[in-house]
């Protein structure tokens, strides 16, 4: 479906009519992700939403680094964060935005709260904050320190912010309402003591608001007008509507949930991918095989097919888990189009041609139906590679069983020649080393001789031309398609087979210095990009196979 087509979501509802009543002239969003791990598939489609709606009605989205919490975070994973935006395609204007640089503005604020009232300093510990904070079906009891004076909250939170007080000791707290059935209103916590140095701001501060203390406050700064996040933000709206009705911000935004993306055989949180990498079970962030962003560019999927499957996606109200193979078809669709074809022989067999002497290049198109995308040249020789499974000592199979080599019969090699095979030769062990075959002479774009059929094409490479590479084949990181549904543990379900490395595979001369994140389409194999992670040695990591051949 094309834009035009699709039904307008309801983030678009409510904006056409803030334009129509004139509450909003321009449209601001934002993508607010913490720097504490790399972007994965289901940021993706929030950055979609958010910055797809910013470009659909003129306004701007900003990438905003909610980086609160110096804990976690960390400055590679803000510059990752920066490469996989603008990587997707989304401009990034002035640059990105920080949560840091209104750290300021949020304390004065935390003040003006303790002025009017609303916001006290309280000696609770963490302990004893979840005692008295209540449960579901029991009401919280007030702290006692609730009601101290305003003076008195006002010097223990400067004396916090000096780095006077200990981690943990104090905190400071919104007075909003023990007994509110959102426990989200029971007096949160709006700063705590971390002694800590930011990424940013240095030693600067002792003490980091909270989320729900900054967030709605950073979207009033940038003059946000949507805000939109996921679903399991609606429980803070009320507290993101108290902060804006209880402080004197520059403007007022609105927060809109929609459901979250999760994709089954994979996980897209943040905090799991990051155990995966921090135990060595793949490849770091970037391994092929994670839903990360960078992962899968390395893993060769193109920016535009993860823009079309994220656009596909209904912006709804519930949570959904979309099928693997809805996305693999996106990144099909994109590279049938987009990969340029090349030959890659994964089990080299050695074929010599008996009655040919010669060397002689074929200029062949790049992809059968896109001239624009030129021609690459095919070295042809005496010796060729082609793939092992493509020839069988059998010559009892039928011809629609095996549409390949066998004794006594013809190919035709993709783009050239159409030879037979006419003699084994074997080591001493018995192993089959090299098949003797003759030429066609005539053969190369034109149609079969009398009495010549074919039994199928197949790909080769030339002996004197072809590369030496290595081949990466993936399959499903986990083995089952909720790894970490209830509780299970989904370290049980990683895929001992996700990764499948071949050596000693033959590429054409051409890709030696194929370019990583260039697409091929290896004939007959799948579509292939060089790898990023090992520009050292000529590796190819698979993409995806040509056809969905993979069984449930
Ligand atoms: P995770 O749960 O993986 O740690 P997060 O929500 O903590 O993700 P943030 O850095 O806070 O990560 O996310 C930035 C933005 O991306 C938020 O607005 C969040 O709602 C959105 N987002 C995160 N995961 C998804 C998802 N699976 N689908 C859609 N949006 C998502
Ligand atoms: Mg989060």
């Amino acid at each position: 479906m094309t834009d035009v087509e699709k039904p307008i979501n309801f983030i678009q509802q409510v904006i056409n009519a803030d334009l129509s009543a004139g509450r909003v002239k321009k449209v601001i969003t934002r993508f607010p992700p913490e720097p504490n791990g790399y972007l994965h598939i289901g940021h993706a489609k929030s950055i979609c939403v958010n910055f797809g709606l910013a470009e659909q009605y003129g306004g701007i989205c900003n990438l905003r680094f909610d980086d609160t919490n110096p804990e976690k975070e960390d400055e590679e994973f803000v510059q990752a964060i920066i490469e996989d935006v603008e990587w997707l395609g989304y401009d990034l204007g002035e640059g990105p935005c920080y949560a840091s640089n209104y750290f300021e503005q949020l304390y004065i604020w935390a003040k003006y709260l303790i002025t009017q009232g609303k916001a006290y300093v309280c000696e609770l510990n963490a302990e004893q904050m979840r005692e008295y904070r209540g449960t579901l079906t029991e009401v919280g009891k007030n702290s006692p320190f609730r009601d101290r004076t305003a003076v008195e909250s006002l010097s223990l939170l400067e004396d916090m912010r000096l780095g006077l007080i200990d981690e943990g000791a104090m905190t400071l707290r919104a007075k909003i309402d023990m007994a509110s059935p959102n426990i989200n209103l029971r007096d949160p916590v709006l700063y705590r003591i971390k002694k800590m140095a930011h990424q940013r701001t240095g030693d600067k501060w002792n003490i980091y608001p909270s989320y729900d203390f900054a967030h709605g406050q950073e979207d009033a700064i940038e003059g946000v007008t949507h805000s939109v996040c996921t679903l399991e933000f609606a429980a803070n709206r009320p507290l993101y509507e108290w902060f804006t009705t209880n402080l004197p911000l520059p403007s007022i935004p609105r927060q809109y949930e929609f459901g979250r993306l999760n994709l089954n055989y994979t996980i897209t949180s943040k905090r799991k991918l990051k155990q995966l990498v921090d135990q060595g079970h793949v490849d770091g962030w970037s391994d092929p095989r994670m839903p990360t962003i960078s992962g899968l560019r390395r893993r060769g999927v193109s920016a535009a097919a993860i823009r079309n499957f994220c656009n596909s996606l209904a912006v709804a109200k519930t949570d959904g888990t979309v099928d693997m193979a809805q996305f693999e078809h996106f990144i099909r669709d994109d590279l049938n189009v987009n990969a340029g074809r090349a030959m890659c022989v994964f089990k080299p067999f050695l074929i010599t041609l008996s009655n040919y002497s010669e060397q002689e290049q074929f200029n062949v198109p790049c992809h059968p139906n896109r001239e624009e995308l030129g021609q690459r040249t095919l070295d042809f020789g005496r010796q060729i590679y082609i793939d092992r499974s493509d020839f069988s000592e059998d010559t009892t199979l039928s011809r629609k069983k095996f549409k390949r080599l066998v004794i006594g019969e013809y190919v035709r090699l993709r783009s050239a020649y159409i030879i037979r095979a006419d003699e084994i030769i074997k080591d001493a062990a018995g192993e089959i080393i090299e098949v003797i075959a003759s030429l066609v002479p005539d053969t190369v774009g034109q149609d079969a001789p009398e009495g010549i059929r074919p039994r199928g094409v197949i790909h080769w490479v030339s002996k004197h031309t072809s590369a030496d590479c290595t081949v990466n084949v993936y399959d499903r990181l986990f083995t089952v398609a909720s790894p970490d549904e209830g509780d299970r543990d989904m370290l049980d379900y990683l895929n001992p087979d996700s990764l499948v490395e071949m050596t000693g595979c033959k590429v054409e001369a051409g890709l030696v210095d194929a370019i990583a994140g260039d697409h091929y389409q290896f004939e007959r194999e799948g579509y292939f990009t060089r790898d990023s992670g090992d520009l050292d040695n000529l590796v190819f990591n698979c993409t995806i196979g040509l056809r969905d051949n993979w069984k449930a």
